[in-house]
C-alpha cells in the first residue's frame, strides 16, 4: 500500500487545510479554539492503531462492510462496457453517510466530548449521527431548518427514536444553512464537551480532509474486489454523484493520483442549468467562502450564496467541497450536470435492469453512463451511495 499512500501527494491537502486554490478555514474567531483543537489531533488519533482496529471492526459488525463491488450484467450489456456497482447502498442505515460518522464518534470519544452536535438538511446526515450517538450513548442534538422538519417527517420520527434531539430552525429560510449557522452557534456556546459532527468533506479544515479519510474505504475495497476480479486494481473510470462530495471523495480517494483512472463527478442540473431551479455548482459557480472553506459555490452578482435545487435532497446543496473544486479547475475531475428527469430514468432504468431501487442522489451518478465515451472493454465502477426506499413517494409520481 506504500505506492498509494504516496501517490497522493499532489491531490492530498496541504497543512494548511488547502487544495490548490482551494479549502482553508475561514472561520469566526470564536469557533477557532474548537476547530484547532481538532485540526492538531485528528492525524495522530487516526493513526492510533487501537483506534484503527476499533474503527474497522465497527465498519464490520456494525456497518455491514466491505460493501459488495457487484458486477452488473444487463446493465453492462444495454451501456456496452463492464459495469461495476460498488453497493453502499448495503450499508446499515442505507448509504455511505454511517462510514463517516462512526468514524468521527469515536474520534469524539477520544477528545473526550459527551455531546454531539449536528445539523441536517433532508434528515440522512441527522440519521447517521443519531445512529452512532445510540450506538455510544452520547447526547445527540441535530439542528433542522423549521420548513425541513415539516418537509422530512420520516427522518425527523426515526432521529427522535434514536434517542437524538431535534431543535428547529427558524430564522432565514428556514431550511439546511439556517440549521448550519444554529449548529455553529451551538458549537461555539458549548467548547469544551461537545463535537460537530459534519456529514460531507465541505467545512472548515481539517473537516474535509478528514471526512475523506474515512470515507475513503470505499477505493480501498474497490482496489481488492477489482483485483479479485479482473485481475487489475484500477479501472478506466470512477463515477459518482457530487452532493458536497462525501461519498465521491470516497471512491476517488485511492486513484487520485492514477492518471489512467478518469474520475467522473454528477451534480444535479434540476430543471436545467439555466433555468434557475437547479444545483450545478461548477456550471454555474464562482470561487467564494462557504461554511468556512473556499470553494467554487453559485452565487449572486454581488457574492450572496443562491438558494439551490434538485429533485434529491442529498444534492441540493450550493457548493462543493473544497477537494471536488480542485478536481475541477485541475482538469483532474470531469464534471457532469444531470437534470431531474435523467436522474429519474436512470433510476428506473436500473430498477428494471438489475433489481437494485437506487437513491435519487445516486441515480444522477448513473445517468453519466449515457453520456461517457465508453469502449467495450472499458471497466467502470459506479459508487452507489443509497437506496432509494426513502424516495418512493418521489418515483411513484413517474410510475
Ligand atoms: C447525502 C447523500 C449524498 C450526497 O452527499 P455527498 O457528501 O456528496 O456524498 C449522495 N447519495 C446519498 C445516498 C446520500 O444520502
Amino acid at each position: 500500500m506504500q505506492t498509494i499512500v504516496e501517490s497522493q501527494a499532489s491531490f492530498s491537502v496541504t497543512d494548511k487545510g488547502f487544495y490548490g486554490h482551494f479549502g482553508g478555514a475561514f472561520i469566526p474567531e470564536m469557533l477557532y479554539p474548537n476547530v484547532e483543537e481538532l485540526r492538531q489531533n485528528y492525524l495522530a488519533i487516526m493513526a492510533d492503531p487501537a483506534f484503527q482496529a476499533e474503527f474497522q471492526q465497527l465498519l464490520i459488525d456494525y456497518v455491514g462492510r466491505p460493501t459488495p463491488l457487484f458486477l452488473a450484467k444487463r446493465l453492462s450489456e444495454q451501456v456496452g462496457a463492464s459495469i461495476y456497482l460498488k453497493r453502499e447502498d448495503l450499508c446499515h442505515t442505507g448509504a455511505h453517510k454511517i462510514n463517516n460518522t462512526i468514524g468521527q464518534i469515536l474520534m469524539a470519544q477520544r477528545l473526550g466530548k459527551k455531546r454531539i452536535v449536528a445539523e441536517t438538511g433532508a434528515g440522512q446526515h441527522g440519521v447517521a449521527t443519531a445512529t452512532v450517538c445510540a450506538l455510544m450513548g452520547l447526547e445527540c442534538i441535530v439542528y433542522m431548518g423549521s420548513i425541513d422538519i415539516e418537509r422530512q417527517k420520516p427522518n425527523v420520527d426515526r432521529m427522535r427514536m434514536l434517542g437524538a434531539e431535534v431543535r428547529p430552525a427558524r430564522s432565514g429560510s428556514q431550511t439546511l444553512k439556517d440549521a448550519t449557522n444554529e449548529a455553529m452557534r451551538h458549537w461555539i456556546n458549548n467548547p469544551v464537551d461537545t463535537h460537530y459532527i459534519i456529514g460531507s468533506v465541505v467545512g472548515p479544515h481539517p473537516y474535509p480532509d478528514m471526512v475523506a479519510r474515512f470515507q475513503s474505504v470505499i477505493s480501498e475495497e474497490i482496489r481488492k474486489q477489482l483485483l479479485a476480479k479482473e485481475g487489475r486494481e484500477t479501472p478506466d473510470y470512477v463515477v459518482a454523484c457530487v452532493g458536497g462530495g462525501s461519498n465521491a471523495a470516497g471512491a476517488f480517494f485511492h486513484f487520485l493520483d492514477e492518471p489512467s483512472v478518469q474520475l467522473i463527478a454528477a451534480e444535479a442540473a434540476g430543471h436545467g442549468i439555466t433555468s434557475g431551479h437547479s444545483a450545478a455548482t461548477t456550471a454555474l459557480g464562482k470561487p467564494g467562502v462557504l461554511h468556512g472553506s473556499r470553494t467554487i459555490l453559485m452565487q449572486t452578482e454581488d457574492g450572496q450564496v443562491t438558494e439551490p435545487y434538485s429533485i434529491s435532497a442529498g444534492l441540493d446543496y450550493p457548493g462543493i467541497g473544497p477537494l471536488h473544486a480542485h478536481l475541477f479547475d485541475s482538469g483532474r475531475g470531469t464534471f457532469y450536470s444531470i437534470t431531474d428527469d435523467e436522474a429519474v430514468k436512470a433510476a428506473f432504468n436500473l430498477s428494471k435492469l438489475e433489481g437494485i431501487i437506487p437513491a435519487l442522489e445516486t441515480a444522477h451518478a448513473l445517468a453519466t453512463l449515457n453520456e461517457l465515451p465508453l469502449q467495450p472493454d472499458d471497466v467502470v465502477v459506479v459508487c452507489l451511495s443509497g437506496r432509494g426506499d426513502k424516495d418512493l413517494s418521489t418515483y411513484t409520481k413517474y410510475l
